[in-house]
């Protein structure tokens, strides 16, 4: 199965990368700085060679999607999966009144608007035999475990699930899976030294999903890394 991944230099998609590539899988990594030397990811193409292709994917710049796509589809290339990783974390803690909107405008043209960019330009090559669409979401989404002050990012997870529900219903009848997953409490950037998960467990749950098409007993396809029903 080929891969598309987007944050893949860092955190939780380099380790979905890793772990696809270790499997047998065909990667395409996206990154907003492929000329950046990243030993992590050169360490990986020197692994696997021309398994992993490096692109430049920048998730708010639909012109550079839609070329990528493209490229691709011109070389002849298809997916079996999109895996939407790529996200940031802005102003945790932030009372309603103190919220400065461009913080949640930023988040939302990440977080919400990339996912739905990219599955805009490469849902056409999701052509491989039983495709997914992952989105890389959040227990912050969850709006039963809504707690206060986390506005932008929970509320932009809350959206993408969503927008994973609404996709779901349009692809189901190509086979296509959509799921929106938890990762976990992941020490990475963005999770941070204290977290307990570490991403490579969450990244291997991913890919058992991806791979094994586990679908949840629940309607609504919010799952955790294990593939267990979330809470809406
Ligand atoms: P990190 O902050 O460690 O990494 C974020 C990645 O997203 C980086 O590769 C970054 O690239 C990339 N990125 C940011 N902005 C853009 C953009 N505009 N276009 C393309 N790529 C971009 O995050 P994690 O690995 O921790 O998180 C991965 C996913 O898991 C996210 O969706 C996050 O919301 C979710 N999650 C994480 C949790 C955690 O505990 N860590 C908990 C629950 C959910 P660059 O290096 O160029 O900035």
């Amino acid at each position: 199965m080929n891969l598309l991944i987007t944050g893949a230099n860092r955190g939780l998609g380099y380790e979905i990368a890793a772990e696809a590539l270790e499997r047998g899988h065909a990667v395409v990594a996206g990154v907003r700085n492929p000329g950046e030397a990243n030993q992590k990811l050169s360490a990986l193409a020197a692994a696997h060679g021309e398994r992993l292709a490096v692109a430049e994917l920048d998730v708010t710049d639909e012109a550079g999607l839609s070329a990528l796509a493209s490229r691709m589809k011109r070389e002849g290339r298809t997916l079996g999966a999109i895996v939407n990783n790529a996200a940031i974390l802005t102003a945790r803690n932030t009372h309603i009144e103190d919220l400065n909107m461009d913080d949640v405008a930023r988040t939302f043209e990440i977080n919400l608007y990339g996912p739905m960019r990219v599955v805009k330009h490469f849902l056409p090559l999701l052509t491989e035999k039983d495709g997914a669409v992952i989105n890389i979401s959040s227990e912050a989404g969850s709006i039963t475990n809504a707690y206060p002050d986390d506005y932008p990012y929970a509320i932009s997870k809350t959206a993408l699930n969503m927008f994973s529900q609404q996709l779901l219903a349009y692809v189901k009848d190509r086979g296509i899976q959509v799921l929106s997953i938890h990762p976990g409490w992941m020490k990475t950037d963005m999770g941070g030294e204290n977290a307990p998960t570490d991403p490579r467990s969450s990244a291997r749950g991913i890919v058992d999903q991806i791979e094994r098409r586990i679908v949840p007993e629940s309607r609504f396809r919010f799952v955790d890394y294990f593939g267990k029903a979330m809470p809406i």
